[in-house]
C-alpha cells in the first residue's frame, strides 16, 4: 500500500515538477490581485504581460472573505471554481489579521487546491550589488502542514498549545519533489533542513523521509544540516547550498533570510505546486507602509508570474519578460525605493516594457 502510495506521488510529482500539466493551448490564468500593494503589482505584470504579447487570458477574482454555512468567513466559492477550472494562478500578496478576524487566506488556498510544495528561488542580480554576488539557492517549503496546520487550543486559562502535525505522506511528497526538481533543473545538491535533535519525532520523522528518497535518487548528492547550522552558514557563504528542503514554518523564516541576501522581499518569487495545479505569488506580504503610492517593486510578482509561464511551458515569453526586467535593474536608471533608486513603481515597470 505504501509502496503504491509513492509510486503515485512519485509521477504525479514529476509531473508538477516537469510541468507537463499544462499544454501551451491552455491560456486562462486565474488572478488574485489581492491587498495594500497587491493591485499595484499585479497590473505592472499584466503590462508587461500585454507588451510581450503572451497568450494568456486572464481571469480576476476577488477573495474577499464571505460568510459561509458555517458562519465562519472564507474563500468565495468564485475564487475556488476559477482556480479549479483554470488550476493555475498569479496571486498577489493577502493581508491576514494578527490573532483575530478570518484565518489566513493564503493557508486558506494552499489547503484547498493541496499546493504541497512552495519553491522560493533565491539568486543574486546581475548589475545589483549586494554582500555576495553568487547567491543561487532554492528553498523547498512543506506547504500544508507543521506549525501550519491551525490546530491550537487553551487548555487551561493561561496554557495554549498548538500542534506542529508532520505525515509521512506529506514529507514524502515534499521531500520527493525536491530529488524531482533538483534532478529536472540540473542542479546538484539537496540538503534537508531539520531540528531533530530536539524534535525528534516530527522532525525525525520528515528528516528519514528525505533519507530514504535520497536513496532513490543516488545521482544527487544529499546532506541533512539543523537549521540553526544553516542560518550561519547561510549569512557567511550562501554558496555552499544549493536546494534546501524543510517543513513548514522553517522554510517560511529562512526563504525570508535568503531574500535579505539578494536584495530584499522586493525581488524574490515563488511558486506554489500541487499535484492538480499551481499558485504562483511574491514571497513579500501586503507592504500596507507603501501601498497606494506607485511606490512598490514588482520584480518579484512579475519573475513569479515569470517562473508560471515556465510551468506552463511558454518559455520563449518567460525568457524575454525575465531578460527585460534584468536588463533594467542592471541600467539601474529606473529603480525603485527599496533597490536605492527613487522611480515609481509605474516608471520601472514602463522601463521593462520598453525593452521588450
Ligand atoms: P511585508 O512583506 O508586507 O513588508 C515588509 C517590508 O518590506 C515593508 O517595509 C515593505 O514596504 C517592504 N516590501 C515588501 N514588498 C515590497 C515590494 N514589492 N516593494 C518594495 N518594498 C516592499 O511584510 P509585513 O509588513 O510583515 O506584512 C504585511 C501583511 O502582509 C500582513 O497582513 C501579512 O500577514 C501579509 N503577508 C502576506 C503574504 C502573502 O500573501 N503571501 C506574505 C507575507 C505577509
Amino acid at each position: 500500500m505504501a509502496a503504491r502510495i509513492l509510486k503515485n506521488i512519485s509521477s504525479a510529482s514529476k509531473r508538477a515538477v516537469g510541468s507537463r500539466l499544462y499544454s501551451s493551448e491552455v491560456k486562462k490564468c486565474t488572478i488574485i490581485p489581492g491587498d495594500g500593494i497587491g493591485p499595484e503589482i499585479s497590473a505592472a505584470v499584466q503590462k508587461i504581460f500585454a507588451a510581450a504579447k503572451v497568450p494568456i487570458e486572464w481571469e480576476s477574482v476577488d477573495v474577499t472573505p464571505v460568510r459561509g454555512p458555517d458562519g465562519k468567513f472564507g474563500i468565495p466559492q468564485s475564487a475556488i471554481d476559477s482556480v479549479n477550472r483554470n488550476k493555475i494562478g498569479l496571486k498577489g500578496p493577502l493581508m491576514t489579521p494578527v490573532g483575530k478576524g478570518h484565518r489566513s487566506l493564503n493557508l486558506a488556498l494552499r489547503k484547498e487546491f493541496n499546493l504541497y510544495a512552495n519553491v522560493r528561488p533565491c539568486r543574486s542580480l546581475e548589475g545589483y550589488k549586494t554582500l555576495y554576488d553568487h547567491v543561487d539557492v532554492v528553498t523547498i517549503r512543506e506547504n500544508t502542514e507543521g506549525e501550519y496546520s491551525g490546530i491550537e487550543h487553551e487548555i487551561v486559562d493561561g496554557v495554549v498549545q498548538s500542534i506542529k502535525l508532520i505525515t509521512e505522506d506529506a514529507s514524502r511528497r515534499v521531500a520527493e519533489f525536491a530529488f524531482q526538481y533538483t534532478k529536472e533543473n540540473k542542479r546538484h545538491k539537496v540538503t534537508a533542513v531539520h531540528k531533530a535533535n530536539i524534535m525528534r519525532m516530527s522532525d525525525g520523522l520528515f528528516l528519514r523521509c528525505c533519507r530514504d528518497m535520497a536513496e532513490k535518487y543516488p545521482d544527487v548528492k544529499f546532506e541533512e544540516k539543523y537549521l540553526d547550522t544553516v542560518c550561519l552558514n547561510m549569512v557567511q557563504d550562501p554558496t555552499q547550498y544549493d536546494v534546501l528542503v524543510m517543513p513548514n514554518l522553517y522554510g517560511d523564516i529562512l526563504s525570508d533570510m535568503c531574500a535579505g541576501l539578494v536584495g530584499g522581499l522586493g525581488l524574490t518569487p515563488s511558486g506554489n505546486i500541487g499535484l492538480n495545479g499551481a499558485l504562483f505569488e511574491s514571497v513579500h506580504g501586503t507592504a500596507p507602509d507603501i501601498a497606494g503610492k506607485d511606490l512598490a517593486n514588482p520584480t518579484a510578482l512579475l519573475l513569479s508570474a515569470v517562473m508560471m509561464l515556465r510551468y506552463m511551458n511558454l518559455n520563449k515569453h518567460a525568457d524575454i519578460i525575465e531578460s527585460s526586467c534584468f536588463a533594467t535593474i542592471k541600467e539601474a536608471k529606473f529603480l525603485t525605493g527599496d533597490l536605492g533608486g527613487k522611480a515609481k513603481c509605474s516608471e520601472f515597470t514602463n522601463a521593462i516594457c520598453e525593452k521588450i
